[in-house]
């Protein structure tokens, strides 16, 4: 097993299940919004919002017509609310009027909408389909993919490119999943180094 193999193998150990820790969505639809209101923003931050907006604006026609400081309102305490209020009924209105109201699932679609990027559309495939189509490099995977030595580049575009060269197409959704929890919980800017499994692939800490 080469390097890159056994670092997924070990964060796999930690984190069995991994999975978005997102709430409070019951339909791709509404899984989407939640994506697109978690950029610079923790999850815990978006699941404290997303139940009363869900409540009110459960599906994409709905959302297309609503005026968009009742969204501010709702969301208000996520960061960046007032771009994202406009994000998200502008993305509810491109999903009615170009996609019959049902969220697509590939890339060049979802890029199509307010707000989704391709990191954010790759990161709502692999955690809802499993789409494995590319892997969504957020601010976790960099820095744990960076001091792993797996990658030099802090683009995101940049590092999900040598992830997706380093492992094999099937297993790029775990690749997502796992790297973001273990850089949100182990090894995070501020680093929790006694629960980390990976020292000794660590070229962080070889160069300190
Ligand atoms: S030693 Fe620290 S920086 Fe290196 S992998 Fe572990 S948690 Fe991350």
């Amino acid at each position: 097993m080469n390097k890159s193999q056994t670092i997924l193998k070990k964060i796999e150990s930690l984190f069995p299940d991994a999975k978005s820790e997102l709430g409070n969505w019951k339909t791709p639809f509404q899984f989407l919004i939640c994506i697109i209101l978690s950029a610079q923003t923790t999850d815990k931050k978006v699941n404290t919002v997303t139940s009363k907006l869900f409540d009110k604006y459960p599906t994409s026609k709905k959302l297309s017509m609503a005026n968009i400081s009742d969204i501010e309102e709702l969301i208000a305490g996520v960061n960046y609310f007032k771009s994202k209020a406009k994000y998200l009924v502008e993305t509810a209105q491109t999903l009615e009027t170009n996609f019959g109201g049902v969220v697509p699932d590939t890339v060049d679609e979802l890029i199509r909408l307010k707000g989704v990027g391709i990191k954010t559309a790759n990161v709502f495939l692999n955690d809802l389909y499993k789409k494995n189509e590319g892997i969504g490099a957020d601010t976790h995977v960099i820095r744990v993919a960076q001091r792993m030595g797996l990658t030099k580049h802090s683009d995101p575009k940049k590092v999900a490119l040598d992830l997706q060269k380093l492992y094999p197409q099937e297993v790029w959704h775990r690749v997502n999943s796992t790297f973001v929890l273990y850089g949100r919980y182990v090894c995070k800017a501020r680093m929790n180094e006694s629960r980390c499994i990976l020292k000794e692939y660590c070229s962080y800490c070889k160069d300190k």
